[in-house]
């Protein structure tokens, strides 16, 4: 996939919307890719505006899982908007995080005992 965004749009831009093999959040085990039933939109950013990407967006944190790459976010995530892509934080942090509108990356730093 990563090869496929370099060849398309080169390797700085690929870095911002596909992970370097072997880097992706995914490896981890916490994050899923959500989509609807239909595919609409899949893996694009119209894809905020599908039903399960709402839907996410005002109910994932009750589960633990935030929105990873919010729009607006990039220069603090790296990454371009990813409406699909949710990352299970736990429960307590998943709300904090979303209800005062922050990154995972901001909610670190608040939370970093340096
Ligand atoms: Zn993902």
């Amino acid at each position: 996939m990563y090869d496929g965004h370099v060849g398309a749009v080169g390797s700085a831009a690929a870095a911002a919307v596909s992970a370097y093999p072997s880097y992706s959040e995914h490896h981890t085990g916490w994050p899923i890719d959500i989509g609807d039933g239909g595919g609409a939109c899949s893996f694009e950013p119209c894809f905020a505006d599908q039903p399960a990407a709402t839907w996410a967006s005002a109910n994932a944190h009750r589960f633990g899982f935030v929105i990873r790459y919010p729009a607006g976010a990039e220069a603090d995530t790296g990454y371009s908007f990813e409406p699909w892509h949710l990352r299970y934080v736990g429960v307590d942090a998943a709300t904090e995080i979303h209800d005062q509108g922050i990154t995972l990356e901001e909610f670190t730093t608040r939370h970093s005992p340096n």
